[in-house]
């Protein structure tokens, strides 16, 4: 049956369209003001919203409402509570106040809050997020929410990350002002989020503790085959696959979710969704709910999808690309060069205000993208390695460089390409080539962040980078506003900063080992580790910086970095402790029973014949019983570290010593195992292998 896709899309969305249908005149349009102003919310209009939004969820089988928020875990949080409310003759009515819309109390204790709360406060709040439309989905109308505590402080990921996108705007329209525009009320950042995941067979995954307890295979032996051929990037979609994707998007666009772009990836059974880009709330959003649709429509194929960075090792790991832009509430793109970007004072000003900014907060972009199970892959010769640096095209550099040095800039000529075939038509070239190895490049009239992990919300990096941009913009429209000459203090300002930062820009190959030499001759951090990173966290300067923009507080920033120590230490722990239980308890035992196997049948054999050749038994005999030996004893070393590790004093010490200690301990045990895989009879490895798992879907 052919579907009706317009009709379809956002059907269970409360979206403008069903708001300007569904509420009064006044009540639409003071509404419509918050949403894109971000104005206050009126409050005295909140009923009249809220039963407009319940009758509209009970036309659409819902039941129950919930606010919908996103905790420190990682995750998305809701509790669901029935619209029914009793009244005479043991009846119910179906019934949602305004209050019930505006705000929510929770019990937070079992969030994590890093210190902010003792569990016997343990009152918390969500809020509505009118920026951000509900929907119902699963009988369950789910309303946006930001998530704080009873003293205020925010315990989720979206509160700083509105607070972020205002600072952005109060200090972007500033500079708008300074170039004579005087109607833009808004800067708002847009954000196309590229999701790449792993696709496995259920009855596989079911199988593999280590998937369902961490997300990645902690043993496995390589497949004869891994993606050297490059034969699965773009390939062709297996039919199962592209059963799977067609259910995914329509399930996606009944969310008002515009899934657009859908491929396979260069690891076996690696594919990607990229939707349209939107406002940047909405975008982390829509990925959220990506994320929980590309689990749930696996489910009804048998499938499973897997969102950790690195569920296989040796083969690319997944990543999330954050494509980030700034607009104009009257729908220009700041960050468009234009024909002539070297005539282009504010488009100057604004590509200067993010190379500034990327340069001062390397370690905070660092930061945001800091995820035990994205150290798997930085670094890796897939990902961009743990330098923050910048690429802004052939073309771009010319003009920084000519700038710079003083001297004229001669204009790229976009060149022709011509295939030397008659019926294919000749086209013009971009001005520049892509570079996929840097972690920050400029594509064309946004920025790509490539760094940030399958598996993370990308709340962090928006946070900062649209902080930190915000802080260059205030710097520069404070100097901008005091100067007498304005036209020549912004060519000073515009020259100095790509001077002073220029530094962070690399054209080059970021995979390459020459560049870390480079990188750190040009004193750019190296934070290699999560861990690393999270140290930097409160560093003065961060500190200052989200409190300047009302962002996030001195306070909000030590409890935050506290859950990313203990969070790292908890998931490093339960990997050691997976990883243990399935060496005791099912790989060693298998081959010990293999062994026994081997040395029944070379005592059976040299019964018959004494001289007969029983080489490969005794051979295996010792090797296995050698490997088992050893891994045992890495069992015992790894049980220790963990032990070590968890009875450290602070979360900073735990995760320290997590890194430090119980990750080696994890390789060598898996080292052992793996060697053991490659010799032990099929028949008897107990688990399916990475041929099994990434071929056989
Ligand atoms: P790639 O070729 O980099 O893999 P994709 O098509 O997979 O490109 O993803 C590009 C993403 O960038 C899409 O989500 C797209 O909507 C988004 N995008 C395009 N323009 C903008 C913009 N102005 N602001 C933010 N994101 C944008
Ligand atoms: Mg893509």
């Amino acid at each position: 049956m052919v579907k009706n896709i317009p009709e379809l899309f956002g059907c269970m969305v409360f979206n403008e369209e069903v708001m300007r249908q569904r509420l009064p005149e006044e009540v639409y349009r003071s509404l419509q003001k918050t949403i894109s102003e971000g104005k206050e919310i009126d409050p005295s209009i909140a009923n009249t919203v809220a039963e407009a939004m319940k009758n509209w969820a009970l036309e659409k089988g819902a039941t129950h409402y919930t606010h919908w928020f996103q905790p420190l875990t990682g995750v998305t949080a809701e509790k669901h509570e029935a619209f029914i409310e009793p009244v005479a003759g043991g009846k119910v009515v179906m019934e949602f106040s305004g209050k019930a819309l505006i705000k929510g109390e929770s019990d937070a204790s079992s969030f994590p809050s890093g210190g902010l709360r003792a569990t016997f406060e343990a009152r918390g709040y969500t809020a509505w997020d009118p920026a951000s439309y509900a929907f119902v989905k699963d009988g369950t109308l789910f309303i946006p929410t930001a998530f704080c505590s009873y003293g205020g402080e925010a315990l989720d990921t979206k509160t700083p990350l509105l607070r972020s996108m205002d600072a952005l705007s109060r200090e972007g329209v500033r500079i708008m002002r300074l170039f004579g525009d005087t109607e833009t009320k808004r800067i708002t950042t847009t954000v196309g989020i590229e999701q790449e995941y792993f696709i496995i067979d259920k009855a596989m995954y079911e199988q593999r503790k280590d998937l369902i307890y961490t997300g990645r295979t902690l043993f496995g032996a390589p497949a004869p085959k891994g993606q050297e051929l490059e034969d699965h990037y773009y390939g062709e979609l297996k039919t199962r696959i592209h059963d799977y994707m067609a259910d995914l998007d329509e399930a996606l666009w009944r969310m008002g979710v515009p899934a657009k772009t859908k491929h396979s990836e260069g690891a076996p059974a690696q594919h990607e969704l990229a939707p349209i880009y939107s406002t940047t709330n909405t975008a982390v959003d829509q990925n959220l709910l990506i994320m929980t649709y590309m689990k749930k429509i696996a489910e009804q194929h048998d499938l499973v999808c897997l969102l950790h960075e690195k569920p296989y090792q040796g083969v690319n790991g997944s990543g999330k690309h954050d494509n980030w832009s700034i607009g104009t509430d009257t729908g220009k793109n700041l960050l468009k060069p234009g024909k002539t970007p070297a005539e282009n004072k504010q488009f100057l000003l604004i590509l200067a205000a993010v190379i500034k900014a990327v340069d001062e907060y390397p370690d905070l972009l660092r930061l945001s993208v800091a995820h035990p199970g994205n150290d798997h892959r930085l670094g890796g010769n897939e990902a961009p390695p743990a330098i923050i640096s910048m690429f802004i095209g052939d073309d771009l550099q010319e003009v920084v460089d000519s700038i710079v040095r003083g001297t004229a800039y001669h204009g790229a000529k976009r060149g022709k390409m011509n295939l030397g075939i008659p019926s294919v038509p000749v086209f013009s070239k971009d001005t520049t080539d892509r570079n996929r190895t840097s972690p920050f490049a400029f594509t064309g009239n946004k920025f790509e962040f490539r760094m940030p992990g399958s598996s993370q919300n990308v709340a962090m990096p928006n946070i900062v980078l649209n902080t930190a941009v915000a802080e260059s913009f205030r710097q520069f429209a404070d100097v901008l506003e005091k100067a007498e000459n304005f036209d020549k203090a912004l060519a000073k300002l515009i020259k100095d900063t790509f001077r002073k930062h220029s530094r962070v820009l690399f054209n080059g190959n970021g995979y390459s080992e020459e560049w870390q030499k480079e990188a750190a001759s040009r004193g750019l951090p190296n934070l290699k580790t999560s861990v690393d990173a999270f140290k930097t966290f409160d560093a003065e300067k961060n500190v200052t910086l989200f409190a300047t923009h009302g962002v996030m507080s001195e306070v909000e920033i030590h409890s935050r970095k506290e859950i990313l120590f203990e969070n790292y230490a908890k998931l490093i722990n339960i990997e050691a402790q997976t990883m243990i239980e399935m060496a005791t308890r099912d790989i060693l035992p298998a081959v010990n029973a293999y062994v026994a196997e081997l040395a029944g049948a070379c005592a059976a054999k040299t019964a018959v014949i004494q001289s007969v050749d029983v080489s490969m038994e005794t051979d295996l005999i010792e090797t296995l019983s050698r490997l088992v030996g050893e891994a045992f004893t890495a069992v015992k070393a790894l049980k220790a570290a963990d032990a070590a590790a968890s009875a450290c004093a602070t979360g900073e010490a735990r995760a320290c010593a997590f890194a430090d200690n119980v990750i080696p301990a994890m390789t060598l045990l898996r080292a052992k195992v793996d060697e053991m895989e490659t010799l032990t009879s099929s028949d008897y490895w107990p688990l399916p292998t990475y041929g099994d798992m990434m071929f056989r879907v």
